[in-house]
């Protein structure tokens, strides 16, 4: 990072320490060309340079390290001369103003990346109808506000460092909030373990168990009475290989005949 341009422009506000506009000549030889993974994503401008300290430690032993962030701002491409109707009633669509929607994008190496897409915000023309819409992100992940190219890298790295890891130290990583992490991860184990990747039904082991492990783990949406749920799993691959809602193993034993212990025959 060119550190002149940063200082010409350089600002304080109230949420990060610093923040700063490279300046469009910086283009000009100080940037790598670099492909977005964001098909569709026109950049405007040059991006914000943003700097801030943050608390990776805990309340009572804190750890302040900086973390840098750059935002792009940009527009989808979109063809402005195609009409749109109303899926409701079939009345044209008429143009309602713009909003903007942050993503959250793979980190460049330890700098996050944010793209602040400008999406069109549509309503029916018709006076009887009320439906309104705005233009759909293609290279947003499905219900999350991070992009599917960070999606996809998230995907990765919890696929690589598995247990070895925290959602916490991964949120830290690509600056991602740990509860999208979590539930990239809820999909990675039911892509991994269970069928068409629904989480509904166990995929039979890949192989024959030597060791397994037994444990009862607490379940927090469930009522007083199903409180705890007790698992098999193979203790060399960390496969689960059975989950039943109980607590007392003597139900897990009468389970487990009834099944015939058809998988580990
Ligand atoms: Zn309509």
């Amino acid at each position: 990072m060119n550190t002149t341009i940063l200082s010409a422009n350089l600002q304080v506000n109230s949420d990060h320490v610093i923040a700063a506009t490279i300046a469009p000549n910086a283009f000009e030889g100080d940037f790598l060309v670099v492909p977005s993974y964001c098909e569709g994503f026109k950049q405007v401008g040059s991006p914000r340079y943003d700097f801030r300290q943050v608390n990776v430690g805990t309340i009572t032993n804190e750890n302040f390290v900086g973390f840098s962030e750059l935002t792009y701002t940009g527009k989808l491409r979109t063809d402005d001369r195609k009409e749109l109707y109303c899926p409701k009633c079939g009345a044209k669509l008429h143009s309602n103003g713009v909003s903007y929607v942050r993503l959250k994008h793979i980190p460049y190496g330890s700098t996050y990346q944010t793209l602040e897409v400008e999406v069109k915000r549509y309503r029916c023309s018709s006076k009887l109808c009320e439906y309104s819409c705005t233009e759909k992100i293609p290279f947003q992940a499905g219900g999350h506000r991070i992009t599917a190219a960070a999606y996809h890298e998230i995907y990765r790295l919890l696929e690589m460092k598995g247990s070895k890891t925290s959602l916490k130290a991964l949120s830290f990583e690509t600056g991602v909030d740990a509860k999208i992490i979590r539930a990239i991860d809820k999909q990675r184990l039911y892509d991994k373990y269970t069928e068409n990747g629904e989480g509904k039904k166990l995929l039979p082991p890949r192989r024959q168990a030597r060791i397994l492990g037994v444990d009862e783990f607490l379940l927090h949406s469930l009522d007083r009475s199903d409180k705890f749920a007790t698992f098999i799993m193979d203790m060399e691959t960390g496969e689960v290989l059975w989950v039943a809602h109980s607590k007392t193993k003597e139900a897990v034993k009468v389970e487990m005949q009834e099944l015939e212990f058809s998988l580990y025959d």
